[in-house]
């Protein structure tokens, strides 16, 4: 394996950033960062707790009842998102650099990221500006218009799956919206979070709008969660976090919008382009070394092709070129982190069980053995695995396929809505009919015909069952950031019953 890839001035301290400065926390409690190449820590995180929570909170806060960024118009909040990013697009190597270092992810896969996080920001900028809200008019009666008001200290917790521009999906229509926030990102990757503190304070975001806390779930995560003046939670990440957090935000009322887990189908009937199901299905898994929400981790083939769909991606499968993540020729790199890794390998282990193995099905040979040396799991496929296996039902999160063949499109459906998930559905099949009836009766809160996960930032965002609960995406994460209050002015005479009066008394008497 190639020299391993250390970024320069690579960070060693990372901080929380509170009221527009970096601090350690109060207590100086700290966690370890390592890096998945070696599996050594790297950089030591200030490790938040409640007192660190509690003063990110008090500087939103204070940001949000006192400071300028919810009073300003609609188009200096934009100016300022446009320059957020500009700022971000200027920092694609960086931060390619670092998230690589840091996750694990392929360099190539990688430096797409900033420009998605920009779009982001600039999608949210243009929306506010052209944002219109509701009038209701009765002539000559009333007139009720929508006044729509930022709701005040959003939490937003994020997953270490493509870190920043997840964290960007929350960070830009929650600070478009005029909210401010107390970011927590995911204790595996705090790396990139920590390029946002510059790029905000260079683009003029005032000081306490952005606030970052570092530290695990259970602590940093938990005082977020439950804190009394933050009203929002957005959170992305595990199904059985998300029933936690659920659980606690109850007490408080909160506001919740949660991305969860996901074990999405590909279904390809016999009539689909053969090759581009091939293509897109080993991508729709492979891609970020299978560390992806949409994951379609499920593959669904028709019988008739079902040998030659299993034997071509089988041997794509086994081409696909895994090792160090900084190497630009790198298709699946390291796993996030050694706990991740022995999940994802205890799956593989169980899958010999529960299917045929056909590809992978443990460390590549060609990479030594030893934690030392990475997380690496070779692309894994398993062929009839039956709808009852784990590896069927259970989000593994990792470069593993389970491929299921059906006769009928009842059968399909049945496996496809076999699960408690419900993200997202892939279909491939040259039957326009078939394609939008199955889109019609799959529970996946988004469905892809014929092609991979390809978004548009205006089209909703998110999983039913127990794969989510509300949608992200265009004017819903506006909606999700607002308040929208009803003002009634009346026009005409409103009859007005006199309670008390003697003239009524006289009238009800009479
Ligand atoms: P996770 O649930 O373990 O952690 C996510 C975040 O929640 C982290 O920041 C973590 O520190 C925090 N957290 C953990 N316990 C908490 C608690 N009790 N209170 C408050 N915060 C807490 O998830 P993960 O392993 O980081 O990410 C992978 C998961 O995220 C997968 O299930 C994946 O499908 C999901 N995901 C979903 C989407 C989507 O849009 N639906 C996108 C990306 C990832």
């Amino acid at each position: 394996m190639s020299q391993h890839f250390v970024p320069d001035a690579l960070p060693t301290r990372l901080q929380h950033y509170i009221g527009g400065e970096f601090v350690d926390s109060v207590g100086g409690e700290t966690f370890e960062v390592l890096d998945p190449v070696t599996n050594q820590p790297y950089a030591t995180a200030a490790s938040g707790q409640k007192a660190d929570v509690d003063a990110a909170v008090a500087a939103a806060r204070q940001a949000f009842a006192h400071g300028p960024w919810p009073r300003m118009k609609a188009r200096e909040r934009a100016n300022v998102l446009y320059r957020i990013a500009d700022a971000v697009v200027e920092q694609e190597d960086r931060l390619a650099e670092l998230e690589t270092f840091d996750t694990g992810l392929p360099i190539t896969q990688a430096r797409g990221q900033a420009k998605r996080a920009a779009e982001n920001f600039r999608f949210f900028a243009d929306l506010i500006v052209a944002q219109h809200d509701n009038a209701f008019k009765v002539p000559g009666a009333q007139v009720n218009y929508v006044n729509r008001k930022p709701i005040g200290v959003a939490g937003l917790i994020t997953p270490w799956n493509t870190p920043f521009m997840l964290e960007s999906w929350k960070l830009a229509p929650s600070i478009a919206s005029g909210c401010t926030v107390v970011l927590k990102p995911a204790e595996f990757t705090p790396l990139s979070a920590s390029l946002w503190a510059a790029i905000f304070k260079e683009a003029g975001l005032p000081d306490g709008v952005f606030n970052l806390v570092n530290g695990l779930g259970e602590t940093a995560g938990d005082s977020l969660v439950k804190h009394p003046d933050v009203p929002l939670i957005s959170f992305t990440g595990e199904s059985s976090t998300g029933q936690t957090i659920f659980r606690n935000c109850a007490e408080g009322l909160k506001g919740m919008s949660m991305e969860l887990g996901g074990k999405s189908p590909a279904i390809v009937f016999a009539d689909a382009d053969f090759d581009a199901a091939i293509d897109s299905t080993l991508f729709g898994v492979f891609s970020l070394n299978g560390e992806r929400c949409t994951a379609g981790s499920r593959i669904l083939v028709q019988r008739d092709i079902y040998d030659r769909f299993c034997a071509v991606y089988a041997e794509r499968a086994r081409n696909i070129k895994v090792g160090d993540p900084h190497d630009p020729q790198t298709q699946v790199g390291a796993l996030v982190h050694p706990e991740h890794y022995d999940k994802v390998m205890g799956y593989v282990e169980l899958g010999k069980s529960e299917g045929r193995l056909l590809a992978g099905g443990g460390r590549p040979e060609h990479l030594p053995a030893g934690q030392e040396n990475g997380s690496y799991v070779a692309p894994t496929v398993f062929a009839d695995v039956a709808p009852d296996a784990r590896i069927f039902q259970e989000e593994i999160f990792g470069p593993v396929v389970a491929i299921t063949p059906f006769d009928t499109d009842e059968e399909a459906l049945e496996l496809a809505n076999g699960t408690k998930y419900g993200l997202a559905a892939y279909v491939w099949t040259s039957d326009l009919k078939r394609a939008h009836n199955f889109a019609q009766d799959v529970e996946a809160g988004m469905v892809w015909l014929n092609s991979h996960n390809v978004r548009d930032l205006r089209s909703p965002f998110g999983g039913v069952k127990a794969s989510g609960l509300g949608h992200e995406g265009g004017y819903r994460s506006i909606d999700f950031y607002t308040d929208q209050q009803a003002v009634h002015i009346t026009l005409g005479d409103v009859h007005t019953p006199k309670f008390g009066s003697l003239d009524d008394a006289a009238k009800l008497d009479g």
